[in-house]
C-alpha cells in the first residue's frame, strides 16, 4: 500500500506576494522579525479584525464569518471573512498610501480564494486607512477580463510551485536584490540570494555623459532648493487665503480693499470614472455607473490684483501683483 504523501502547508498569503517566499517558508528563516515588523504585522491583524468588528457592529452579529479556511493545492489559507448574505470573500489590506503593486497582490490573493472556496461567488478587496479607519472598496466580479487576468496569475504561480515540489528550480525571485527583501516582508534573503552576487553595471567611458552627469546633479540640487522656497512661499499664500476667507465671511465674492480687488472663486473639480474598480466589477450597465465615480474636489482660489482707477496707497515696491 502506497503511503499518501503529506499536503505541504504553503502560504497563499506569501503566495500571492512571491511563491519563492512561500516556498522557502518550509525551512527556519534568516533572521528573526525585527520589533517594528512585529509591530506592523500586530497592526494588520488588529485593523482587519476591527474592521470584521465594524462590520458586525452595522450589520449584525451573523453578517460575516471571520478566518475562513480555504484549501488549495498545496496549502491552506483563510479568507479574512465571508458575507454569506452576498456570498462574498473579503480580503483586508490596511495602508494609508497602497501602491498599485500592493493591491494587484491583494487581488491575486482575493482571487485565488475565490477559485478555491465554492461559495465565494464574489468578492471585494477593502484597503483600510489605518489612520481614520476610512475604506476604498474594489469589488470583484468572476465573470470579467480583469478577473480572469487575476486567475492566470493565480494559476501560474501555483504551477511554478508545482514544478518546483516535483524537482525543478525554486520560483522566481521578484527581487532584484537582497535589499528588496523586508519590503516583501521576507526573512529569508540569505538563503533565497546564496551565491549571488550584483552584477555589474556597465560603464559609459564619455566626457558628455559625465559632464551631464554633473550638471544634472547640480541641477537636481538647485531644483530641490527652489522647490523647498516655493513650498514655503506657497504656506505662507495659504495661510493669509484662510484670513482672508475668515475676514471675508459673509461678502459677496468679489471685492474691493484700497488699491485692491479681491475675488474668490469656488472651484468644483469634474468627477471622475475609476476605470479599474468599474473593469474589476464587470460593469457593463451605464446605469451602474454612478457606484464607481469619484466625487470631484472643492477648493477655493484667490486673486488679489490692482483694480483700474486705484489711487495707489500703500507703496509695495515692485512686488507684481
Ligand atoms: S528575498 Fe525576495 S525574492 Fe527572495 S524569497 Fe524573499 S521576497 Fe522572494
Amino acid at each position: 500500500m502506497t503511503e499518501a504523501v503529506a499536503k505541504p502547508q504553503l502560504r497563499w498569503s506569501s503566495v500571492r506576494d512571491c511563491p519563492r517566499k512561500a516556498a522557502l517558508e518550509g525551512g527556519p528563516p534568516d533572521r528573526e522579525w525585527t520589533d517594528r515588523e512585529q509591530r506592523i504585522l500586530y497592526r494588520g491583524r488588529s485593523l482587519g479584525r476591527d474592521y470584521m468588528d465594524w462590520l458586525e457592529a452595522k450589520y449584525g452579529v451573523t453578517a460575516v464569518e471571520r478566518e475562513v479556511k480555504v484549501e488549495w493545492a498545496l496549502g491552506t489559507g483563510h479568507i479574512d471573512g465571508f458575507l454569506w448574505k452576498t456570498q462574498t470573500a473579503l480580503e483586508i489590506l490596511s495602508s494609508a498610501h497602497a501602491t498599485d503593486a500592493m493591491i494587484h497582490s491583494k487581488l491575486v490573493q482575493l482571487a485565488g480564494y475565490m477559485e478555491h472556496y465554492e461559495p465565494a461567488l464574489n468578492g471585494c478587496l477593502i484597503v483600510l486607512d489605518p489612520g481614520d479607519f476610512s475604506e476604498e472598496r474594489y469589488p470583484v466580479a468572476k465573470d470579467t477580463e480583469a478577473y480572469a487576468l487575476l486567475v492566470k496569475e493565480v494559476h501560474e504561480r501555483i504551477a511554478a510551485l508545482e514544478s518546483w515540489r516535483a524537482g525543478g528550480n525554486l520560483p522566481a525571485r521578484v527581487c532584484a536584490k537582497p535589499s528588496e527583501a523586508p519590503g516583501h516582508f521576507c526573512r529569508f534573503a540569505d538563503t533565497c540570494f546564496e551565491g549571488w552576487e550584483a552584477p555589474p553595471l556597465p560603464e559609459v567611458d564619455r566626457p558628455e555623459v559625465l559632464a551631464l552627469a554633473a550638471a544634472f546633479a547640480l541641477e537636481k540640487g538647485n531644483e530641490r532648493a527652489a522647490t523647498a522656497a516655493l513650498d514655503e512661499v506657497k504656506g505662507r499664500r495659504k495661510e493669509v487665503e484662510a484670513q482672508l476667507a475668515v475676514e471675508l465671511e459673509g461678502h459677496p465674492r468679489e471685492v474691493l480693499s484700497g488699491s485692491f480687488k479681491i475675488r474668490r472663486t469656488d472651484v468644483q473639480r469634474k468627477p471622475t470614472l475609476d476605470l479599474r474598480k468599474a473593469e474589476l466589477a464587470g460593469v457593463l450597465n451605464v446605469e451602474l455607473l454612478g457606484e464607481f465615480m469619484k466625487p470631484g474636489a472643492a477648493y477655493t482660489t484667490w486673486t488679489v490684483e490692482r483694480h483700474e482707477g486705484s489711487a495707489g496707497g500703500i507703496d509695495y515696491g515692485e512686488e507684481p501683483f
